[in-house]
């Protein structure tokens, strides 16, 4: 897409908000589930939920009224925009010690799949990005055994000397973690020096449900749900801002879930240090939980909504797409999210899971999923500021990408 593109939507996203603003008129609610009047009326004045709202809201289903709901404060936040942005996904290795059973990406060293990238072959595949208008780097992998940290410290600072304009997202908490094992430093002096090296805010995966009855079962090797919440309090309190997600729709119960989300509300009150909050639905195909059936559309959605509506201190609900379908992130639009990732050209994790969603939508397309679900698209950088793509046109003949995500 030329500049000349990008004026002319600039323009016209200016006027749909400007239009949008004048002619909000809420739509009736509508309550059938008489448990969820309570709640509609907390939400209403603003009151915090409790965790037995939390187990209500889940058990209900009235779905429709929790969408409202959610809808609700999520226009009072946003009004009609939606964000997207424009990534590169970077997975320098997917050989991992965890050999967690949710997982249907790491390797062993030897087995077949395996791989590592160099680092010339990470920066050349940043670089890439670059040339797609890409204006962060998403970076996370496997626990690899043999790596040291200064593997990840000179691909970092090398990504920040070649594109020091690109927003370095690098590193879940587990990661953090593995580093801070393998480098014998605490948990504080790593992240230091992912910071000194480069690193600008952290992912949010890893998180799952932290639960330790659910995580003994699904990821039992890795990073314990406490020492999550531990680094990730202390990467905010250096001034790393990171995201959060939660795996659901695996053996986790409705009060775990409840749990989950109220745990990440409580450390964002201390800290403020997150950013957006991301649902993550499990694909159990090719995963030790194989067994297990996909989430529904009606969890997802409620998965959404809920998110929403309990955690009051987070800006940002992301329906990520590729794990929703773009036709229940489309939905979800208007059930508490407002943002929906990116364009994708190439999908690995979730696809290694069973995903059966494309492996990439081109902007036009992605653009018009938003604005058929009523919204404005809105591009933005990892900390939710407008892209100006006036100013930064993108390559007219390239399109943006976002390469493979990963639950690490
Ligand atoms: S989920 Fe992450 S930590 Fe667990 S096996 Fe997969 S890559 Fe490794």
């Amino acid at each position: 897409m030329g500049a000349g593109n990008e004026q002319s939507t600039k323009v016209d996203n200016m006027a749909e908000l400007q239009n949008t603003a004048a002619i909000q008129i809420p739509a009736p609610l509508r309550i059938n589930d008489a448990r969820l009047k309570p709640i509609a009326e907390k939400i209403m004045v603003g009151e915090r939920l409790s965790f037995d709202d939390g187990v209500a809201l889940y058990q209900s289903h009235d779905l429709l009224a929790t969408g409202w709901l959610a809808n609700h404060v999520r226009e009072k936040r946003h009004g009609n925009v939606c964000y997207f942005n424009v990534n590169r996904h970077i997975n320098p290795t997917n050989v991992c010690l965890a050999h967690c059973r949710l997982c249907a990406f790491g390797r062993s060293p030897d087995q077949p799949g395996a791989y590592t990238f160099g680092l010339e072959e990470i920066w050349q595949r940043a670089a890439e990005g670059v040339a797609e208008g890409a204006t962060e780097f998403h970076i996370v992998g496997g626990l690899h055994p043999d790596l040291p940290f200064e593997f990840y410290l000179d691909m970092i600072r090398g990504l920040k000397q070649r594109f020091p304009q690109v927003h370095l997202k690098a590193f879940t908490m587990v990661e953090v973690g593995f580093y801070s094992r393998l480098s014998k430093l605490s948990i504080r002096d790593t992240l230091l020096a992912m910071k000194e090296a480069g690193v600008d805010s952290l992912p949010g995966g890893g998180a799952e449900i932290f639960n330790p009855r659910v995580r003994k079962i699904i990821c039992d090797h890795k990073t314990s749900g406490r020492m999550w919440l531990d680094i990730a309090r202390t990467a905010h309190e250096l001034g790393l801002r990171s995201n959060a997600t939660m795996l659901y729709g695996q053996i986790e119960t409705l009060e775990e879930r409840v749990e989950h989300l109220l745990l990440l509300r409580e450390l964002q009150d201390q800290t403020h240090g997150f950013v957006t909050f991301i649902p993550l639905a499990f694909h159990p195909e090719n995963t030790a939980l194989s067994h297990l059936p996909k989430p529904t559309g009606f969890d997802d959605l409620k998965n959404i909504a809920v998110s929403r509506l309990l955690l009051d201190n987070f800006d940002h609900i992301k329906a990520y797409w590729i794990m929703l379908t773009p036709a229940i992130a489309q939905i979800a639009l208007r059930f508490g999210a407002n943002d929906i990732d990116g364009t994708v050209v190439e999908e690995k994790i979730y696809h290694d899971a069973g995903a059966t969603t494309p492996q990439g939508v081109t902007r036009a397309e992605l653009e018009r999923l938003i604005r058929e679900a009523g919204r404005v698209p809105v591009e933005r950088d990892t900390l939710y500021r407008p892209v100006d793509r006036v100013k930064n046109p993108l390559p007219p003949t390239r399109r943006p990408t976002t390469l493979v995500t990963l639950n690490s």
